[in-house]
């Protein structure tokens, strides 16, 4: 049995997640891997095929704001007063 070795440890790890991209040429949207963009913040569009600048600056404000908003699910998921 073959088995990956570099599974995520964690389920906070957002590099394997997509997120939605949306063409503000042709409004067209479609889905990329956060480690994509990190990767290549520059990525063409899926139906248009011209070239969307992703601003990484944006995209680290969103995972953080995802991070605080995961954090503060899994501290209400694991509080036991109901
Ligand atoms: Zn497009």
């Amino acid at each position: 049995m073959f088995r990956s070795s570099n599974e995520a440890p964690l389920p906070l790890d957002f590099d394997s997640e997509s997120i939605l991209i949306i063409c503000p040429h042709c409004c067209g949207k479609f889905e990329e891997t956060i480690s994509r963009l990190k990767y290549e913040p520059r990525l063409s569009c899926h139906y248009c095929e011209k070239y969307i600048d992703v601003n990484l600056l944006e995209l680290h404000g969103a995972l953080e704001s995802v991070r605080k908003s995961t954090h503060d699910l899994l501290k209400k998921l694991l509080s036991t007063d109901k």
